[in-house]
């Protein structure tokens, strides 16, 4: 509970996203505490979350309309990256991805392998 109060800052953003990007469903989960957002469009991404298929930005889970299979579990694993490490996740999520890339940085890595999915990327 700490964690998702500590993190409400990243949370709003979360939201605020969700809100522009045109939400078409919207739940609360538990377990990690998780607002959960379908949306029509990513049409502000940029760089390397261009092909995301979905995002986390605190506590809030964004879903495209191209969701494959295990797709939310993955996003989850980075909430409870979140949850686990309130406020500095997205600073050491980037210093992780300056440093080794998406693909192999370690956030990604466990997420990958918890929910079982594949990278399919280049
Ligand atoms: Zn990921």
């Amino acid at each position: 509970m700490i964690g998702f109060i500590l993190n409400i800052p990243y949370t709003i953003v979360g939201l605020v996203i969700s809100l522009i990007s045109i939400p078409t469903k919207l739940e609360f989960r538990k377990n990690p505490y998780a607002f959960m957002v379908k949306v029509k469009k990513f049409w502000w991404v940029f760089g390397y979350v261009k092909n995301a298929r979905a995002v986390v930005i605190g506590h809030v889970v964004i879903f495209g309309s191209n969701l494959e299979d295990k797709d939310l579990e993955h996003e989850l694993i980075h909430v409870e990256q979140y949850q686990r490490m309130p406020l500095i996740q997205p600073i050491l999520y980037y210093i992780e991805l300056i440093r080794k890339g998406y693909k192999n940085n370690k956030y990604e890595d466990e997420a990958y392998r918890k929910a079982g999915n594949i990278y399919k990327g280049k």
